[in-house]
């Protein structure tokens, strides 16, 4: 295969985390390793595409992933926190979990008005997260072009939650 298939081959599987029934993918080794890492940010790049003047990422993958994406590409990043970490909030998104609920904050000042903002993550889950980080920036009146993500995990229709936002996954199980 390619060197990005063999670094997506990295990606590990593990039975009953974080709770019994579910099967978790670890990149963990992926973004251990240099050049696996290395093909897997030059493929989100193309994944972006041009005409994008801002990443959003949230913690914690999604920033190590949309800095070195922002930094080949010269992008800034807005970085999307869990509540209770940013001291001056331009938007707050409530979502609902599997079980449970959770919350989103876009850092004041993160992004601008008219920008056209990617957003990037490692894994697309249910796309809960994807979807409220979408709606924080739409909320600070910019766009939304598209979801650059490492791996989708399709049974649990994240794609299908997001109205037809262009999602790219460089690997779809
Ligand atoms: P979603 O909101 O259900 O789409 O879940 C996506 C978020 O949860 C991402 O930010 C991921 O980092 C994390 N996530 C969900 N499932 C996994 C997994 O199997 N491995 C690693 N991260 C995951």
């Amino acid at each position: 295969g390619t060197q990005l298939d063999r670094a997506l081959d990295l990606i590990t599987e593990i039975p009953d985390f974080p709770e019994p029934g579910v099967l978790f993918r670890d990149l963990s080794p992926l973004f251990g390793d240099a050049t696996a890492f290395a093909s897997v940010i030059e493929a989100l790049g193309e994944a972006i595409g041009d005409g994008v003047d801002r990443l959003a990422a949230v913690e914690a993958r999604g920033f190590v992933l949309a800095a070195a994406l922002g930094y080949a590409r010269r992008l800034g990043v807005a970085l999307v926190r869990k509540p209770g970490k940013l001291p001056n909030v331009a938007g707050r998104v409530d979502y609902e979990l599997e079980y449970g609920k959770a919350s989103l904050e876009l850092p004041m000042g993160s992004v601008n008005a008219g920008e056209r903002v990617a957003i990037v993550d490692d894994v697309l889950a249910t796309g809960g997260t994807v979807a409220a980080t979408a709606e924080l920036i739409r909320s600070a009146g910019a766009e939304v072009t598209g979801v650059a993500v490492v791996l989708e995990l399709a049974e649990l229709g994240g794609r299908s939650r997001l109205d037809g936002l262009p999602v790219h996954a460089l690997r779809t199980v």
